[in-house]
């Protein structure tokens, strides 16, 4: 049995710049260790097995889930589902590290409410609709369709972020970054 330690939850609609920030902060050396998810969509350019997501096909999907092997999954796009394995978790508390994880709002409420107090949970808010509009599409990785699916999610997500512990706003990126990184420190000195 693995001795439970800290978790830091990042959680935003698509575009508001966690993935930005989380890799921020895993430069740090404030002893972070990303949690890798496992995903049944499709790489996109660039992004590598094992450490972007495990990418695992729709069947090794549901079996993983029927073997019980999540701690949390959800089909969070219509066919795509993404979920954390307590391997990842447990190899990580493993090595004395804290598990800090990129995940969607409903997924980041389901691991705070499962880790409580060792978990700091923050909802990474983006200045404006319009604005992250422009950063889904500046982004180039997600068609028409996906981007409209992703800014209809977006709303609703938005109206849940009063369930975390902090919200940052990220509008001027080093601004957010260093706000974040004090977040992180006073969690972990606690
Ligand atoms: P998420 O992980 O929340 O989906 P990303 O980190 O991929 O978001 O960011 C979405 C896009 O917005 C990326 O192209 C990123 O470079 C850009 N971005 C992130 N933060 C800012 C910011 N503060 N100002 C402008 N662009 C940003
Ligand atoms: P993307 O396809 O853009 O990489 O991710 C889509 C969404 O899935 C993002 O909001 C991302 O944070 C979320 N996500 C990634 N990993 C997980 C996970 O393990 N569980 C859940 N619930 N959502 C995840």
């Amino acid at each position: 049995m693995v001795q439970p330690g800290k978790v830091i939850i990042f959680s935003a609609p698509s575009g508001s710049g966690k993935t930005t920030l989380v890799r921020h902060l895993l430069t740090c050396k404030l002893g972070l260790e990303f949690s890798i998810s496992a995903t049944s969509r499709a790489p996109r350019g660039g992004e590598v097995d094992g450490k972007d997501y495990y990418f695992l096909n729709d069947e090794d999907f549901r079996q993983s889930v029927l073997n019980g092997e999540f701690i949390e999954w959800e089909e969070v796009y219509s066919g795509s589902m993404y979920g954390t394995l307590r391997s990842e978790v447990e190899r990580i508390w493993s090595h004395g590290k804290t598990v800090i994880f990129d995940m969607d709002v409903v997924g980041g409420l389901n691991l705070k409410s499962l880790y409580k107090d060792n978990a700091l949970a923050i909802f990474v808010m983006p200045p404006s609709m319009e604005e992250l509009e422009r950063r889904l599409r500046g982004r180039q990785t997600d068609d028409e369709d996906k981007i409209r699916q992703r800014l209809a999610k977006a709303r609703k997500e938005i109206g849940r972020s009063d369930r975390f512990d902090h919200i940052l706003l990220n509008n001027d990126l080093e601004t957010a970054k260093k706000e974040a990184e004090k977040l992180v420190q006073s969690f972990l000195e606690k």
